[in-house]
């Protein structure tokens, strides 16, 4: 083994910059390594990567499955986080979700590995050696053996496995929903709204969430044991209320009960089912070889809505192309919510039917049924605007002052009761299937060097494109822009050759990532990302923004 780090930096004082790239390989530290992994080649340049490989630091039972390793990896990311602040490394502990993550990782034999970024110090292209031995040789290595078991107090394990117990209660309350015939659960006292727009911890001093006696079910969980909650039964559920009154922020945090949250949250008992999909209004996107024909009967153009094309959508083709890809890419459940959404693909009233003959747009209330009767997908809609929708929900949930109550029965009564609107179109038509050229998901930019890098959660450099997933509503943090760049990429690189179809590619994709995690985004040991796990619908969201896209054949079926 090499020679002690902090003393090797500190004889390294006032060389050259570029001599840290020396420091390459393992270094022993108390209870493990560290790796350099790469080195920076200045100072301006990206931090150079260092990884902390820990035996022995977790106990066994927060390792016996991945869900709890996953959580244990969270839960010490925020700790080692919180423990580094107001140095120069930059840790990716990621937001209030529990995702799977390059940046720390619990293996089933209880090793701990974290990486992270080390911006090393050198401002006159000198290194700094004494500083820069204090950092790597002192302050994270006193961080990182903090993780270890042995050494969390008595609070701080405690706080792990409460951690973990209610990562794994999350799961296996998203696990009954579909025997118990629901898309989403919201137990009683979550609390769903969060602090502002721009921060995601929850809201104080909120009402928190109670259920409606008539969805209120009883789902049981290895941990807390049975928790009640409101059920969200499938078929097509409505939210309605008046305006300010939490109709969104409960259609909000369904969207978010995707992805687990640690305890504490406020969510961390509201789950959906994995395949729900917002879908939202986004003019201005650009739509390749959809076929639309679903919501869109003709277009004034004389252009074919079955094989639709766009580099400009308006705000209606831009929601039915991004319905229909959600039904493509395997949605099982659709979230949609009035604020976001085109006025005209919603709705259609008895006055306008009456005004305006030849619609081309097909409104979601005519499709919202047939959608669940013949293809099995769910829709749960916030509607506080038309009541066009009381007679074709299946449940009607109204908020008031941010409760909820079951209104279904009086929904059904006043549609039955008051003229409404004439149905037009009947049925759910097929919506072809697409087959991509993999060719297109090069991420090679023009110098052949690869690009894929995110900008926040709002873009994703991928080659020479910038992919706006702004109305990707369920991303939810950078490294997980990152990893749906790294899914596209293996997807143009291997996945889809042989002409699958999309849906195809993302279900051998999924494969993949069930059997190796993050690592399947990885490119290797050296690999110095942050990467997080995206699922696969926010991957093919990505896939259908590519301005660059090209899409070899449509798959219809007979
Ligand atoms: P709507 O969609 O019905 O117009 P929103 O969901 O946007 O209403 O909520 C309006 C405001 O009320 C938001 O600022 C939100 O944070 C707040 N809010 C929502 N639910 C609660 C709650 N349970 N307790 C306290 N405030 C809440
Ligand atoms: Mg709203």
């Amino acid at each position: 083994s090499r020679r002690d780090l902090a003393a090797t930096l500190r004889d390294l004082d006032g060389q050259s910059y570029a001599r840290y790239r020396s420091l390459v390989g393992e270094w022993p530290i108390p209870h493990g390594t560290l790796e350099v992994v790469r080195t920076q080649a200045d100072p301006f340049a990206p931090p150079s990567r260092v990884r902390i490989t820990l035996p022995d630091a977790a106990p066994e039972h927060l390792t016996t499955t991945a869900d709890r390793r996953r959580a244990h990896a969270t839960f010490l990311l925020r700790r080692l986080h919180r423990a580094l602040r107001g140095t120069p490394l930059q840790l990716d502990a990621g937001g209030q979700e529990v995702l799977d993550r390059t940046a720390g990782r619990v293996l089933p034999d209880g090793t701990v590995v974290v990486e992270l970024g080390a911006p090393l110090p050198g401002p006159k292209r000198r290194i700094l050696g004494r500083e820069a031995a204090t950092l790597l040789g002192e302050t994270l290595p006193a961080a990182v053996a903090g993780l270890r078991w042995e050494a969390l107090p008595d609070d701080g394990r405690g706080a792990a496995t409460r951690f973990a117990e209610t990562v794994e209660d999350a799961v296996a309350l998203r696990g009954a929903l579909a025997d118990r015939g629901l898309v989403a659960f919201v137990a009683d006292g979550a609390v769903l709204p969060r602090r502002s727009g721009i921060d995601d911890r929850p809201l104080e001093r909120a009402t928190p969430f109670a259920a409606p006696e008539g969805l209120r079910v009883t789902l049981g969980t290895p941990n807390a044991g049975p928790v009640v909650g409101m059920g969200i039964p499938e078929g097509v559920t409505l939210i309605v209320g008046g305006g300010y009154h939490g109709k969104s922020t409960l259609l909000r945090a369904i969207e978010a009960g995707v992805h687990d949250h640690g305890p504490g949250d406020g969510r961390e008992r509201v789950v959906a089912r994995v395949d729900a999909v917002k879908v939202r209004a986004e003019d201005g996107r650009s739509v390749v070889r959809s076929d639309v024909s679903a919501f869109v009967s003709h277009l004034p153009s004389g252009e074919p809505t079955d094989d639709f094309s766009t580099t400009n959508a308006s705000g209606s083709t831009s929601q039915a192309a991004s319905m229909v890809e959600a039904i493509e890419a395997g949605a099982g459940v659709l979230l949609v919510d009035e604020d976001t959404s085109a006025t005209n693909m919603m709705i259609r009233d008895a006055r306008m039917q009456q005004l305006i003959a030849t619609e081309p747009l097909v409104p979601f209330v005519e499709r919202i049924r047939p959608l669940h009767a013949e293809r099995g997908v769910s829709s749960v809609l916030v509607m506080g605007g038309s009541g066009d929708y009381l007679g074709v929900a299946d449940t009607v949930i109204m908020m008031s002052s941010y409760a909820a109550d079951e209104v279904t029965t009086r929904a059904h009564e006043i549609a039955a009761s008051t003229p409404g609107r004439t149905e037009e179109h009947s049925g759910f038509p097929a919506v072809a299937a697409r087959v991509v050229d993999p060719g297109s998901l090069d991420p090679a930019g023009r110098q052949g060097k690869r690009r894929i890098t995110a900008r926040g959660t709002d873009t994703l450099t991928f080659g020479e494109d910038d992919v706006d997933l702004s109305a990707v509503g369920q991303v939810v943090d950078r490294s997980q822009v990152t990893g749906i760049g790294r899914a596209m990429a293996l997807l143009g690189d291997h996945v889809l050759d042989g002409g699958i179809t999309l849906a195809e590619g993302l279900d051998v994709l999924d494969a993949q990532i069930a059997r190796e995690g993050v690592e399947a985004l990885r490119d290797g040991p050296r690999d110095p990302a942050d990467l997080a796990l995206p699922r696969r619908h926010e991957v093919a969201a990505a896939v259908n923004r590519l301005r660059s896209l090209r899409v070899l054949t449509l798959q219809r079926e007979q």
